[in-house]
Parts: structure tokens; C-alpha cells; sequence
């Protein structure tokens, strides 16, 4: 079993910023897992599948083989063979992310593949159930959050440099939902651990959070 840290936390909370440092000071692997539920979001839309159809998503899931690789230390994840890093960042993957992750097939699948990771790595693992569902056993656990105008405003500015028109009502309205979907599904819905350290960075800088991260991993 490798040394593992599970960070988990809403949309926008600096979660995998705060991992991706943390691992790369402690030489760990840094394990993007929304970015697995996004990969089968893609597969799902490719279909033409709603995210609602919870038998087409149960079928049709069984097809998706998302495994993933390092290149540079960056997290390539594979979509049956294909590179999908560069489709899985907008909106409407994040929307249908939300929708399907809440299907007991995809997560399945999918908790099976972190875990394995887990086993044979050292990591950094970040989502939504880490420390609550994929490793109860994590030697450090965080919940990363923030509030959701902070959020909405991280979003906002990081739009609006690439170019984007959103309205910060728009974000935070999206983010609201997205928040109360992963909050209230059946299966591993996002909540904090009980031995997780809550750790909020609605006026924390990155630096500041992974300090913190840092030294609860110090502490063990
Ligand atoms: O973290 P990210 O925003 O990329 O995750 C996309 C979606 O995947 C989330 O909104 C959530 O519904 C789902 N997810 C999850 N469990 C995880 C990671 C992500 O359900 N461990």
C-alpha cells in the first residue's frame, strides 16, 4: 500500500492546484479524479446519452476503458486509447460529469482504478470521496473548501482571461447546482470525512493551503 493523501472539496476550492504542489514537493503521484469522471462524461455524450439515462449509462458505460499515464508528470488520461486532456475542460463535460458521476456502474469502475493506483503509489488523490469512499485509510485527509462568490470568482477570472463571456451570476448559479448534485446523490455524495482536516481558502493563496497540507503531512 503506498503513502496516500486524499483532498476532497467542492468545484473551484483550489483542490487540484493545492494537490498537484503538494505532490510535487513530497515526489508523490498526483491523482486527478474528476478528471476520470469527465473522460466517461465525454464517452456518454459521444453517445448521445443524457445524463439522466441511467440504463443507457449503466450499458454503455461497460464500453468506456479509462486508464490513465504520466508524461512530464503531468496526468494523460485515456478514453479508449485517445488522449482526451484537451475536450474534457468545458462546461458542458463538467455539467454531464456531474450528472453521470452519480451512476453506481461509472463509479464503480472508476474507484476500482483509483484504488489500484493507490495501491502500488504513493498519491495524491482528488474528488469528491477519497477520504470518505475510494481510501478510508488515507494517512491525511483534507477537505479543501471555500465559499461559493469566492469560487464563482476564481472561475470567472479564469474564463475571462481565456476569452470567455460568462456572467459571474452564470458561474456561481452553475456552481450551486453542481455543488448540490455531488451533495446530495446516493452514492458517495461530497461531504467531509470525519477524521478530514477542513481546511477553507476562501482568503487563503495557494501557497498558504499547501503550508497547511504540507504540515499535517509532517504531523504523521
Ligand atoms: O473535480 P472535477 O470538477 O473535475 O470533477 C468533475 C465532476 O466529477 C464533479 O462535479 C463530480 O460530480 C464528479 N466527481 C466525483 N467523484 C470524484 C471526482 C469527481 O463524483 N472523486
Amino acid at each position: 500500500m503506498g503513502h496516500n493523501i486524499a483532498i476532497d472539496g467542492p468545484a473551484g476550492a483550489g483542490k487540484s492546484t493545492v494537490a498537484r504542489k503538494v505532490a510535487g514537493r513530497l515526489g508523490y503521484i498526483y491523482v486527478d479524479t474528476g478528471a476520470m469522471y469527465r473522460a466517461m462524461a465525454l464517452f456518454l455524450s459521444r453517445k448521445g446519452i443524457g445524463a439522466e439515462e441511467t440504463e443507457k449509462i449503466d450499458k454503455a458505460c461497460e464500453e468506456a476503458d479509462i486508464t490513465i499515464r504520466y508524461e512530464n508528470g503531468e496526468q494523460i488520461v485515456l478514453l479508449n486509447g485517445e488522449n482526451v486532456n484537451g475536450l474534457i475542460r468545458t462546461e458542458a463535460v463538467s455539467r454531464m460529469a456531474s450528472g453521470s458521476s452519480a451512476n453506481p456502474n461509472v463509479r464503480a469502475r472508476l474507484v476500482r482504478l483509483q484504488q489500484a493506483l493507490a495501491a502500488k503509489e504513493n498519491v495524491v488523490m482528488d474528488g469528491r470521496d477519497i477520504g470518505t469512499c475510494v481510501l478510508p485509510e488515507a494517512e491525511v485527509k483534507v477537505y479543501l473548501t471555500a465559499s461559493v462568490e469566492i469560487r464563482a470568482r476564481r472561475r470567472f477570472d479564469e474564463l475571462a482571461a481565456k476569452g470567455g463571456t460568462g456572467s459571474l451570476e452564470e458561474i456561481a448559479a452553475d456552481i450551486r447546482e453542481r455543488d448540490h448534485k455531488d451533495m446530495t446523490r446516493e452514492i458517495s455524495p461530497l461531504c467531509q470525512a470525519d477524521d478530514a482536516v477542513l481546511i477553507d481558502t476562501s482568503h487563503m493563496g495557494i501557497d498558504e493551503a499547501v503550508e497547511a497540507v504540507i504540515a499535517l503531512c509532517a504531523r504523521d
